[in-house]
C-alpha cells in the first residue's frame, strides 16, 4: 500500500468529488473536502469553502492543517458549467466559469503549494474534462476553463517538479452524476453512441485514477493529461 497522506478534495459533497474522497479513505489516508452545503463521505472532514473566494480557501486549509496535517495531495475538482452558445453567451457566463474552474484551481493550488514547498512532497490533480482538448458547442466558457488547467498544470511541473511536487490532469469524459443527469436522454444516446465504450464511467472510475496518480507508485508522472473517457477524446 502507497504512504498514508493528508488529502483536501473541493467539491467533495457529490458527484466526482465524492467518490474521490471515498476512494481516498478506503485506501486509508486522512482525507478532508470542502462543501458550499452538504458534507463528504463518512470518515472524511468536511470544511465549509467557495473557491471563488481565497479567505475561504485559506481558512479551510488552515483548519485542516490543524485537525489532519499539512495537505500533501490536492484535487482541484470543484466545477460548474453555464452552457449557451457563444452568441448568447454573456460576459458572466463566461467569468464566472473561468473564475470558479480555472481561477478556482489557482486559488486552492496556490494555498497548498505553501506547505507543499516546505515538506518538499506533493500531489496536485486538476479535474479537468475531455471538452477542454476535443471543444463543444455551447461550451466556450467551459472548454476555456477546462483547457486552461493544462497549462496551468505544465507551468507548476516546470517550476515546482524539483521539489518532489508533482501536478497533473484528470480529463473525464461522461460520467454519471448530476452535471450530465441534466442531459435529455434522447441528448445522451447520441453521445453514448460516439463514445467507443458505449456507456458513460461511473465516478469511482475517475476516482480510482486520482488515487493512483497520488500513489507512490506514480512518483515520475507529472504534466500529464490522463484520459478517463471510454475513447471518446483521444489525441490529448
Ligand atoms: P457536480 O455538479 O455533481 O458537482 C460539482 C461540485 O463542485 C459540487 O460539489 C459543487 O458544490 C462544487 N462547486 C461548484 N462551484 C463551487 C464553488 N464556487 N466553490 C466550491 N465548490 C463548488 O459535478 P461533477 O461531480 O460531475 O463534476 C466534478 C468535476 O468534474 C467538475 O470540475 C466537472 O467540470 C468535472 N467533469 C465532470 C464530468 C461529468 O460528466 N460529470 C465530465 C468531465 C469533467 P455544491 O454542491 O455546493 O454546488
Amino acid at each position: 500500500m502507497s504512504t498514508s497522506r493528508t488529502v483536501l478534495i473541493t467539491g467533495g459533497n457529490r458527484g466526482i468529488g465524492y467518490a474521490i474522497a471515498e476512494e481516498f479513505i478506503a485506501q486509508g489516508h486522512r482525507v478532508a473536502v470542502t462543501a458550499r452545503s452538504g458534507a463528504g463521505p463518512e470518515g472524511a472532514l468536511t470544511v465549509h469553502a467557495d473557491v471563488t473566494d481565497a479567505a475561504s480557501i485559506d481558512a479551510a486549509f488552515t483548519r485542516v492543517e490543524a485537525e489532519l496535517g499539512p495537505v500533501e495531495v490536492v484535487v482541484a475538482n470543484a466545477g460548474i458549467t453555464r452552457d449557451t452558445l457563444l452568441m448568447r453567451m454573456s460576459e458572466d457566463d463566461f467569468t464566472s466559469v473561468i473564475d470558479t474552474n480555472l481561477t478556482g484551481a489557482f486559488r486552492v493550488v496556490k494555498r497548498a503549494s505553501k506547505g507543499m514547498l516546505k515538506a518538499r512532497f506533493g500531489r496536485i490533480i486538476l479535474v479537468s474534462s475531455v471538452v477542454g482538448l476535443y471543444g463543444g458547442p455551447g461550451q466556450a466558457n467551459y472548454a476555456a476553463s477546462k483547457a486552461g488547467l493544462v497549462g496551468f498544470a505544465r507551468s507548476i511541473t516546470r517550476e515546482l517538479g524539483g521539489r518532489g511536487i508533482t501536478a497533473n490532469v484528470v480529463a473525464p469524459g461522461f460520467i454519471e452524476t448530476d452535471m450530465t443527469a441534466e442531459l435529455a436522454e434522447e441528448t445522451q444516446a447520441q453521445y453514448k453512441s460516439s463514445i467507443p465504450a458505449g456507456r458513460f464511467a461511473t465516478p469511482g472510475e475517475v476516482a480510482r485514477v486520482i488515487t493512483w496518480l497520488a500513489s507512490d507508485d506514480a512518483a515520475y508522472i507529472s504534466g500529464a493529461v490522463i484520459p478517463v473517457d471510454g475513447g471518446l477524446g483521444m489525441g490529448h
